[in-house]
């Protein structure tokens, strides 16, 4: 059996470092970085639990993806660009063709973003996943969830609900819809998004939760309220098939892992938005979250939804 020390080197210390900020990568007993003048450093971290966050029998490539991409989506939410990353594997045992797929899904997703793996941590237990992520932005221009004013355009990137789908056909749901498969399995971040919305938006957040949920968090952490509106959301055929179907009309607002960006942007910038981007609603001073659909308004609580009107 592989000890610690050959495992890291056989399926992790894989190449050299991308960045120039990467001054030491594995093998110390810290990773050094430096942050170059005028830059601030974003830090998040996630963990993926098996039976919680991901199915006993997952493919272990998408799982090393999927586990870097939700990471690499919180530094794209604060319009940070990816720099490197550290892994904490708890393991049952060790298969090497499990970690053979899951190395090859995390460090072909961190190739392709130009991400540094700098570090981790190996230990014996039931399956959990780690990473600690970090990035770089300006000083000062973070996008954080504090700060939409009322009046600002509420957008997303890509379409709303596609993971969810997934999730159903994961669960039995008979469709045949490719880009839901694909959401569900492997997400891509919206980096380039979240970089080119720095001076742009005035609020951001991903959508790992769900619509309602996060766009919840920038409502309360900003003090606003909001309303969307249904015909504007970014719903795929193979949705909209979903919810005439099964009648399971808030789906797309409550489903969660579309790793969309949701981001609000005040109406003099309107037109810096990039194309990839929907409108799906505005900022309002009244606190809460409603839902303007055929002419009328819904009112959604925490605990669902009622009619207002
Ligand atoms: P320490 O005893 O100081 O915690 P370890 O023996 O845990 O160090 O790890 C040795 C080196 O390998 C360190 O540089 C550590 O960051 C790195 N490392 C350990 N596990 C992983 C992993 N899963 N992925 C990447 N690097 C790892
Ligand atoms: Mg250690």
């Amino acid at each position: 059996m592989l000890s610690e020390f050959s495992l890291i080197d056989k399926f992790f210390k894989k190449s050299a470092p991308q960045n120039s900020e990467t001054r030491l990568g594995i093998g110390d007993d810290c990773a050094l970085l430096s942050i170059p003048n005028g830059y601030e450093l974003a830090i998040t971290t996630d963990t993926m639990v098996e039976n919680v966050h991901f199915f006993a029998n997952a493919n272990p490539a998408q799982l090393g993806h999927k586990l870097l991409a939700v990471n690499l989506s919180d530094l794209a939410a604060m319009g940070a660009k990816p720099l490197a990353v550290t892994l904490a594997l708890t393991l049952p045992n060790v298969n090497e063709a499990w970690l053979s797929e899951f190395s090859k899904g995390f460090l072909n997703l961190a190739q392709r973003y130009g991400v540094d793996l700098i570090g981790g941590d190996t230990t014996k237990g039931a399956l959990t996943l780690t990473v600690q992520a970090m990035g770089l932005v300006p000083c000062g221009q973070a996008l954080k969830r504090s700060t939409a004013r009322v009046g600002d355009l509420i957008y997303m990137t890509g379409l709303l609900g596609e993971a969810g789908l997934g999730l159903k056909i994961e669960q039995g749901y008979d469709c045949k819809a490719e880009n839901a498969e694909a959401h569900f399995h492997t997400p891509l971040p919206r980096i380039e998004t979240g970089l080119a919305l720095r001076g742009i938006a005035n609020a951001c957040i991903d959508i790992s939760d769900g619509l309602v949920s996060d766009l919840g968090h920038i409502l309360k952490q900003s003090n606003v309220g909001a309303c969307l509106e249904w015909e504007k959301l970014p719903l795929s055929d193979e949705v909209k098939t979903y919810l005439e179907k099964t009648g399971d009309t808030f789906m797309p607002l409550i489903a969660g892992d579309d790793y969309e960006l949701c981001f609000t942007v005040p109406a003099q910038h309107a037109h810096r938005v990039p194309e990839n981007c929907t409108a799906i609603g505005i900022i309002e001073a009244q606190s809460g979250l409603r839902l303007k659909k055929f002419g009328y308004i819904e009112t959604f609580t925490a605990k669902g939804y009622e009619h207002f009107s």
